[in-house]
């Protein structure tokens, strides 16, 4: 009996494909610098929450207002606006 064969022969791919909005391969071209690269600012925005004072970059860096950035790893890199001050920031 190979009448279930058949049915699951008519459903599309859309059920079994695995694909989820997680963004680990960026589609960009030119493809975005990576999270330990120096130019990691100028990836793309995948998300932009002005409200909250962060974006997301395609990277996976989290970009907040004050130029801090959090990376997909966990490190924070510290604000480094333009300003002058040289503050030094102590995370935790
Ligand atoms: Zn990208």
């Amino acid at each position: 009996m190979s009448v279930t064969r058949r049915v699951t022969d008519r459903t599309t791919t859309d059920d079994t494909t695995p694909q989820r909005k997680i963004p680990s391969m960026c589609q960009h071209q030119p493809p975005c610098p990576t999270a330990d690269s120096a130019d990691r600012e100028a990836a793309a925005l995948v998300a932009h929450h002005p409200e909250q004072g962060w974006s997301l970059l395609c990277n996976g860096v989290l970009l907040f207002e004050d130029t801090g950035e959090l990376l997909p790893d966990g490190r924070v890199i510290a604000p480094h606006r333009p300003l002058g001050t040289d503050q030094v920031m102590t995370a935790a």
